[in-house]
């Protein structure tokens, strides 16, 4: 069994970001700035957003937080992304989820320039990697398909089980699963033979939110499995997949925290500079 160190992977993807943006800054006589809004004070945003702030920095990328009220209106929202989207100066724009629920997320993503959408949330981001075109790949799945792709995993023709069905995990993991030519199946609630699909699997993605849901009995011998899950549980961060049981049945295993919450970021800032070097280059 080898454990996949999403830690060292992503501090070698930061490097690189950081010798690219020196590059670009050259070029383009100005660094990639990134927006985040944060509405609220849910401390679980306040962190992700800090932890952005702080990854940003050190990869020599601007970063703004703008801070809103809870009580701001869902137009004042609005209205603060479509100034975003019409600064030149600002190149990527992610507004940090969850909102508070008297504003409509989806009309808020779907205001952001799909250019400048470092969350990939954007239709038409989500369309390209339908259709399998160029776009914008949101940061959990990029960084769990960089992860597999670095650790030599061969996707194609292997059978792969998402756990989950998110519009931010599981659906786009399961898409660039499907790109890259495996067959996949996508479990949620309401399946009902989560066990056997799981025996089935050869790579096994968690995306779930329940500590140690997939247990070793439910692993093939030599699987990979991916632990999306970020539990809390008497202030230790669990993934939704036993590790101790599951690591002597899979043959690669992302542990948590080091798997793929660290690929996330670095997967945010390759979206950040991807959308920099687009925007510069067409003005
Ligand atoms: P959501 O709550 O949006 O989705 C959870 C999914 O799990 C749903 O599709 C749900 O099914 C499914 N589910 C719930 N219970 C079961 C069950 N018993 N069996 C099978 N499927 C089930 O969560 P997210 O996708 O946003 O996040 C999933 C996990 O990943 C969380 O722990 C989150 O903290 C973590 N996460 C980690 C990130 C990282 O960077 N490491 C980034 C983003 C998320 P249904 O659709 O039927 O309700």
């Amino acid at each position: 069994m080898s454990i996949i160190d999403g830690k060292a992977l992503a501090k070698s993807i930061r490097k690189d970001v950081k010798d690219e943006v020196t590059k670009l800054t050259e070029k383009y006589g100005k660094s990639p700035h990134l927006v985040v809004v944060l509405v609220g004070e849910n401390p679980a945003s306040q962190t992700y957003v800090r932890m952005k702030h702080r990854a940003c920095e050190r990869a020599g990328i601007r970063s703004t937080a703008i801070n809103k009220d809870p009580s701001i209106t869902e137009k004042e929202l609005l209205d603060t992304v479509k100034e975003l989207n019409e600064d030149p100066d600002v190149h990527g724009i992610l507004v940090q989820l969850p909102l508070p629920k008297h504003i409509d997320s989806n009309k808020v993503i779907n205001t952001i320039a799909y250019e400048k959408d470092v969350d990939g949330f954007h239709p038409m981001n989500i369309a390209a990697l339908q259709i399998g075109t160029k776009g914008i790949v949101s940061a959990t799945p990029k960084g769990i398909m960089t992860l597999l792709e670095h650790t030599g995993i061969q996707v194609e023709g292997k059978q792969a089980l998402v756990i989950g069905r998110s519009n931010i995990v599981g659906k786009p993991v399961a898409q660039l699963l499907l790109n890259k030519n495996a067959t996949v199946t996508i479990a949620h609630s309401r399946t009902r033979n989560l066990e056997t699909l799981c025996k089935a699997a050869d790579i096994v993605v968690a995306a779930v939110g329940r500590p140690k849901m997939v247990t070793g009995d439910m692993i093939k011998e030599g699987a990979t499995v991916i632990d999306v899950g970020v539990n809390r549980v008497e202030d230790k961060l669990i993934g939704d997949v036993d590790f101790e049981s599951a690591k002597d049945k899979a043959a690669h295993i992302t542990p948590v925290p080091g798997g793929v919450g660290p690929m996330t970021i670095a997967s945010l800032l390759q979206n950040t500079v991807e959308c920099f070097t687009a925007l510069e280059s067409k003005s």
